[in-house]
């Protein structure tokens, strides 16, 4: 047994599942995770030394690629100053400006350590800012674990409230609507018959949690128009797109201005870093100013506000998005040129530097039809992948991640690899 397999023995005496985030498990994969040792650029490394190109990227917030030395350096120069005060910072006045800076619809922000903490408060906040209990949601899209939102609702028109986790009381989840993404009819339909009971839609603009599934423009301003007409607040959660598709954000590309936006993976740069900001007025219904209760003991910690800002510095290098979203798209091109050399019913997009794979022949542009997708030809080649030193995400319903480190050579090495893995896919399953 190679030691991933024997750590993923030990983990399991001790952690259930053997991790401590699910999808980590290989579950929908088979086979043992790796052990992360190491990890620099594009690459990491396992406990028995081998080396990864990674698309994982901690599930977003390694932009720069793993161990930016200018982060590094700011990290360990903020450790020298102290862990955490529990009183404010300069740091924290400082990523606040520079968010608003780089996200014009965010006038107030608060920081909160995961992007679950974000959407949980931002859901209380839209709560107690209109008085209304009722919220909606969009299948497929993911927001956190908290009660509320974790509903995925089945197939068909609305589905009210079934919670999708054990543990989560129908009575929590009976205000919460799920409707179908890009699906501007249907929502249209809701906000003309209960809109003003409506406090907030919550949306992904682009889905990364179901793969990628990039909202249509019509969707998201239907959205934006219902819930301006009925006093509903819009809440976008970039939690996953923020400074990732683009350095304004996927709001900035849809050109939607949002009542309340959510933060989270890349603010922290690969630590725990999330926030919540948007318009004034409504912020200001946060305590101590108002009667919405939201806090942390770790809130804006001075080690991982530092690691963020640090971050934020370096994605405003000039033409920083431009190249991360050409070497996403060469490798997305790459890949399905590969599926097409072997014959495998496959596509591929990306946005800026995250990208969808679907081994389907048409990019899917719903739940039902990223459902659609074929699980057992993944699997074949994301083993294969594996095998072949590529770490892509194990699941069809994961969005993949490029860093700025993802150079030619190795977007190169990675179609060599996936040559062999469609090949192998072809072989297994015809
Ligand atoms: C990752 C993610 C979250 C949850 O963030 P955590 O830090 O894992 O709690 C929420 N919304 C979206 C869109 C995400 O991708």
């Amino acid at each position: 047994m190679d030691q991933n397999e024997v750590l993923f023995d030990r983990a399991q005496k001790s952690i259930p599942g053997g991790v401590n985030s699910p999808v980590r498990a290989f579950r929908s994969v088979g086979g043992a995770p790796r052990f992360i040792k190491k990890a620099l650029g594009p690459h990491m490394y396992d406990v028995e030394g081998k080396q990864y190109i990674d698309y994982i990227g901690s599930w977003g917030p390694m932009i720069l690629g793993h161990n930016n030395p200018h982060v590094i350096e700011a990290v360990k120069e903020a450790v020298d100053n102290g862990l955490s005060f529990g009183a404010p910072t300069v740091g924290e006045i400082d990523i606040a400006e520079e968010i608003k800076r780089l996200i014009p619809s965010v006038e107030e922000v608060r920081l909160v350590s995961s992007g679950t903490e974000a959407g949980m408060s931002a859901i209380r906040l839209a709560r107690g800012y209109t008085g209304r209990n009722k919220i909606v949601k969009f299948e497929g899209c993911y927001h956190g674990h908290s009660d509320s939102l974790l509903v995925k609702g089945g197939s068909g028109l609305l589905t009210f409230g079934t919670p999708s986790s054990a543990g989560v009381p129908t009575a929590v989840t009976n205000d919460t609507i799920v409707l179908e993404y890009n699906n501007p009819k249907q929502l249209k339909e809701l906000f003309d018959k209960e809109g003003d009971e409506i406090a907030c839609v919550i949306v992904e603009a682009v889905a990364g949690n179901m793969n990628m599934v990039p909202a249509t423009q019509e969707f998201l301003e239907t959205m934006r128009e219902e819930t301006a007409k009925h006093g509903t607040v819009l809440i976008v959660d970039e939690v996953m797109t923020g400074f990732r598709v683009a350095l304004g954000g996927a709001q900035s590309l849809y050109h939607i201005d949002p009542d309340i936006t959510m933060f989270g993976k890349v603010i922290g740069g690969g630590m725990p870093v999330a926030a919540f900001g948007g318009k004034r007025d409504i912020m200001n219904s946060v305590a101590p100013l108002g009667p919405v209760y939201q806090a942390g003991t770790l809130s804006g910690n001075p080690v991982a506000v530092t690691c963020g800002l640090a971050t934020l510095h370096e994605i405003q290098q000039p033409g920083f998005y431009k190249r991360l979203s050409e070497q996403t798209a060469k490798l997305v091109k790459g890949l399905g040129a590969m599926a097409k050399k072997h014959g495998v019913a496959f596509s591929a997009q990306s946005i800026g530097g995250m990208f969808g794979i679907y081994f389907r022949g048409k990019c899917p542009t719903s739940f039902k039809e990223v459902m659609e997708c074929d699980a057992d030809r993944f699997k074949t080649f994301f083993h294969a992948m594996l095998d072949n030193g590529v770490y892509l995400a194990p699941s069809i319903y994961e969005a993949g991640f490029v860093s700025i480190t993802h150079d030619d050579s190795v977007i190169a090495r990675t179609l060599e690899a996936a040559d062999e893995a469609f090949a192998k896919v072809k072989r297994v399953h015809g």
